[in-house]
């Protein structure tokens, strides 16, 4: 679960990492709100940034990130910021409606680094990953000098070794010896704050040095969702942020079911989440294009079979459907009384290519046979049901029906 660049720095601040003071406003009625002074002015060049306050990253070099002298122009470019849509190179061509805006303190940046946390499941511990290259083009400064780079492993009784640190800030990051126990400040309190607050990713990209030390210019923390129960600080934001999902992200949430929409034509229902993205590889290399990702699981009951099902009809821009199911545990039955309970909900009214296999395989063919809709078409071999969806799917308008 991300949280908004807003709701980060609060926790960074609360964890004692510094950060430009600044100013969420999430209705137009507080644009006003922006006046010279309203921050306590410790640099002498005077400015503020805008930012728009969306999950995806990348809003830099999309216009979500402006730069301006005066209160005045801050206030213009709030204006136009609040309400409007974003696209960048994350939000996977769709525009994404900026709710709010963060207006901060512009600091004078002398260096760009960059920090983050995660997990390495390889090593089964949280590592950080500093560079000396940070800001906007991060990608590619790793291919300038890997010794740029460095993990530090997290200890997640004892937190970051300082001396681990101290080296990486002299060797690597090249840090001014002035700023060099500032650094390890900062790297301490964001390993600890990793840890405490159950987090899946924290990013400080960049990593600002300015003349009074380090700040965190962007913030980027993602929740770990398997540790809610013990963070009632984390449940509470991860409540708030369900506001922000797509309706249909919402609906699997609540029916229990992994759900991702992609954009694509083929809309997928398969168990398990390998079976789920071998699928949508093989739907891709037959030349369609999977509409979502979506593993009902293994243990799924009808009730969810068919929710899931009901998130497939109703998407609009999904041309055929495509399920995937190698009984096991999920038996082929279930899957084809929830297919049917969902059309009497949702009436289905595009091509479905199903492939069965497994457990009670011949009784879901007699229930779909029997029910005899006229869309539904059911293989034993994946390759070739794959290549069917695929082409009926480049067959069919988007209005449904069949060319
Ligand atoms: P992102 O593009 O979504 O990662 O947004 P960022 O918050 O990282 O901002 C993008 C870039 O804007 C940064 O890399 C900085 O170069 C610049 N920027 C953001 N805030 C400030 C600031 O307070 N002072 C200066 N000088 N530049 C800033
Ligand atoms: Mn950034």
């Amino acid at each position: 679960m991300n949280l908004l660049e807003y709701q980060a720095k609060k926790i960074f601040e609360e964890a004692g990492i510094r950060v430009p003071p600044a100013l969420a406003i999430h209705k137009s009625a507080d644009i006003r709100k922006i006046r010279e002074g309203i921050f306590p002015k410790k640099w002498k060049e005077k400015g503020y940034v805008i930012k728009a306050q969306v999950t995806a990253g990348g809003r830099g070099k999309a216009g979500g990130v402006k730069l301006v002298k005066t209160a005045k122009d801050a206030q213009a470019a709030a204006k136009a910021m609040l309400g409007s849509e974003l696209k960048t190179a994350q939000t996977a061509g769709a525009g994404i409606k900026i709710e709010s805006v963060l207006v901060a303190d512009m600091v004078p940046i002398q260096k760009e680094f960059y920090m983050a946390i995660a997990v390495n499941r390889k090593k089964a511990c949280p590592v950080m990953i500093v560079s000396r290259f940070g800001g906007m083009e991060i990608e590619e400064a790793a291919h300038k000098d890997p010794n740029a780079l460095a993990e530090i492993e997290i200890d997640p009784w004892e937190g970051a070794p300082k001396h681990r640190l101290r080296r990486v800030a002299e060797e690597n990051l090249q840090i001014p010896a002035a700023f060099i126990d500032d650094f390890i400040d900062l790297a301490s309190k964001a390993a600890w704050l990793y840890i405490k607050r159950d987090l899946a990713l924290l990013e400080i990209n960049p990593m600002a040095l300015t003349p009074e030390g380090f700040y965190a210019v962007d913030a980027k923390v993602s929740l770990e969702e398997n540790a809610l129960f013990r963070q009632p600080e984390n449940q509470t934001l991860a409540k708030y942020m369900e506001k922000f999902l797509e309706p249909s992200e919402k609906k699997a949430k609540k029916i229990g079911v992994s759900f991702i929409p992609i954009g694509g034509t083929i809309g997928c229902l398969v168990n398990g989440a390998g079976l789920a993205m071998a699928t949508m590889d093989l739907i891709s290399l037959h030349g369609g294009t999977p509409a979502n990702f979506l593993d009902v699981g293994g243990g799924a009951v009808v009730d969810q079979v068919r929710g899931a099902f009901e998130l497939l009809f109703a998407n609009k821009d999904s041309k055929a459907i495509f399920v995937n199911i190698f009984g096991g545990i999920m038996r082929c039955d279930i899957i084809a009384q929830a297919l049917l309970e969902a059309h009497k909900n949702v009436p289905l009214k595009k091509p479905l290519v199903a492939r069965l296999l497994g457990t009670n395989v011949d009784k879901a063919k007699e229930m779909l046979a029997q029910a005899k809709l006229p869309n539904v078409e059911v293989y034993s071999d994946l390759d070739t049901a794959v290549r069917r969806v695929c082409k009926v799917a480049a067959n069919v308008n988007l209005n449904g029906s069949k060319n």
